[in-house]
């Protein structure tokens, strides 16, 4: 007989496991799969945005986390782009995540991707309503109207199982058997390019890269390589290494120099000793939807593209914090079948336009910057060109901005559209993630909001919060009051009442109170 539970996830890695972490969270019993025994030995996604440091903090591994960074806490997490090999005369360190920090509650953060889903992976042994299913690969699923069944076998033994649940969120990767076993399409940018991810260590190039002030990340720029990056990442301070870069097409493990490689793009010789080469293939994929009837896909299962600008992992786990409460209003029957498809509504869009706009369009602009300027053409256009372009370097960080006004499930602006592009303000928008400000007891609001839908109510009428109050106590909503006066910074939200759903975007905010307070409460949990 088949074990019954109330969601199955496919796929440990770190969207995986963050999601049974969301949803043991919220009392939702779930199972999770992974072919691995092991964190893979390579660092991969480092780059955590602030985001996704809110997430660890409203999962309860915020301390966890911060002492899982490798680098001393006082290394900058930046980087260095240059013209050409890293012995450039040509570079600047571009301003990063630090310009959009006042906007999130915790700072960002620098990870070897093994690390986070050491921690991630210590949550789950806590959590008595996950079941880890590590060592087994899930190998067929179907699906009907009241469940979904999922064969596995055991990587090293004879073992067999069947597990059945009402819901099953394929967080397995890139090559995803969830997405192809429920027929859903990719489509993106494909620049028919491979590279080189290589993990090496290296003691020398700690030294020789001495001349820069002190940086994470260091990208060589070469003219003639179309935009693509010559990457080093630091994994430690003084040895550990990763690099990547494009290589031909033909390249094996076996066939190319890539010590030549690297010292190529460093622009020095220096001694070095590989631990890992790996290739993968230059393209931006986006799932056409990431929902068939009672099956999900997150993660990269929905979206893949190359590590330009750190958008994976972070984009995972956002896939993860926004499905895993409506899977679970759904299952403990607050909501409608409206929420469950807000989440391919709301994350499709914003991972389109992350990976065209921001990574496949920044390819291209840069290698059209590299077509036209040049310090051996015109020295004087190439320095305006380069001076501007480093000017202009925060700029997709500020604009990046997700947001869903276009959601059903969100009291949005008319014509509203759900959008990676936004603009980072204090000024609560529904729609929009909420800024963090400081309340007058001194905590900041972050401190003290919950993982329910949340009223903040700044000089709030008694008798509009209990008109709140009730029509979210009628559908059995888990739902808290934050009360504080409208004075100080907090008029900064330029709003006395705003509705927060549980993964802190805004679904409804205004200066009076709503007019049809019910409806804007069934709408924001899709009834
Ligand atoms: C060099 C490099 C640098 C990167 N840098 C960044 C960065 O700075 N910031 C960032 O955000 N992202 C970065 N990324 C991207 C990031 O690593 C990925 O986006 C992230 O791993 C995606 O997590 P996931 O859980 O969706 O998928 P994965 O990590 O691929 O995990 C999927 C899991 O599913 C398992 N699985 C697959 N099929 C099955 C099956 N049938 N049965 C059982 N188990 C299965 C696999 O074993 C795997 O563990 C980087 C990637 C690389 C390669």
């Amino acid at each position: 007989m088949s074990k019954r539970l109330q969601v199955l996830i496919v796929g440990g890695g770190p969207v995986g496991m963050g999601f049974a972490i969301e949803l043991g969270l919220r009392g939702i019993s779930s199972a999770i799969v992974e072919r691995r025994t092991e964190p893979h030995r390579i660092p991969k996604g480092q780059n955590l945005m602030q985001r996704t440091l809110d997430h660890f903090d409203s999962w309860g591994i915020i301390k966890e986390m911060r002492a899982a960074r490798v680098m001393p806490p006082e290394s900058p997490i930046g980087g260095i782009t240059t013209y050409g090999d890293l012995m450039s005369e040509y570079w600047y360190s571009p301003p990063q995540r630090e310009v959009v920090k006042d906007f999130f509650f915790q700072a960002n953060e620098r990870i070897p991707q093994y690390c986070l889903e050491e921690v991630l992976q210590n949550k789950l042994n806590d959590l008595p309503n996950v079941e880890t299913y590590f060592g087994w690969q899930a190998e067929t699923l179907a699906q009907d109207d009241t469940s979904v069944t999922l064969n596995l076998t055991e990587v090293d033994g004879p073992g067999q199982q069947t597990l059945e649940a009402d819901y099953l969120v394929g967080c397995d990767g890139a090559h995803s058997m969830v997405r192809d076993t429920i027929g859903i399409e990719r489509k993106g940018s494909d620049f028919d390019q491979k590279m080189v991810l290589a993990v090496f260590r290296s003691k020398e190039l700690h030294k020789g890269l001495k001349r820069f002030p002190e940086r994470s990340t260091y990208r060589a720029m070469d003219p003639e390589l179309n935009g693509y990056w010559q990457f080093f990442g630091r994994i430690d301070v003084g040895e550990g290494w990763f690099f990547h870069a494009p290589v031909p097409m033909d390249t094996t493990a076996g066939n190319y120099d890539f010590k030549t490689l690297i010292q190529k793009a460093a622009g020095f010789e220096f001694a070095c000793e590989f631990d890992h080469v790996g290739f993968w293939d230059l393209r931006v994929a986006a799932a056409e939807t990431y929902q068939v009837n009672r099956v999900f896909i997150a993660g990269d299962a929905a979206h893949s593209h190359p590590p330009y600008g750190g958008f994976g992992v972070n984009n995972g786990l956002e896939d993860a914090r926004n499905l895993g409460w409506k899977l679970a209003a759904r299952i403990q029957g607050w909501s409608g079948e409206a929420l469950l498809n807000s989440y391919s509504q709301e994350r499709h869009p914003i991972f389109k336009e992350t990976g065209e706009d921001f990574i496949a369009a920044r390819i291209k602009r840069e290698g059209k910057f590299f077509q036209t300027y040049s310090p051996k053409k015109d020295l004087d256009t190439f320095l305006e060109a380069w001076e501007k372009k480093q000017a202009g370097a925060a700029g997709d960080v500020l604009s990046y901005e997700p947001n869903y006004e276009g959601s059903a499930v969100i009291e949005g602006p008319t014509g509203g559209v759900c959008s990676a592009h936004g603009k980072h303000t204090f000024t609560a928008q529904a729609g929009h993630h909420l800024a963090p400000l400081e309340l007058s007891s001194g905590k900041n609001i972050y401190e003290e909001i919950s993982n329910d839908f949340t009223l903040l109510a700044l000089d709030g009428e008694d008798a509009v919060t209990s008109v709140v109050k009730d029509a979210a106590e009628t559908q059995n909503i888990p739902f808290n009051i934050i009360r504080d006066s409208y004075a100080d910074g907090r008029t900064a939200y330029k709003a006395r009442y705003i509705l927060i759903r549980p993964d802190h975007y805004i679904v409804w905010c205004g200066e009076e109170p709503p007019t049809d307070t019910a409806a804007i409460i069934a709408k924001a949990v899709g009834i």
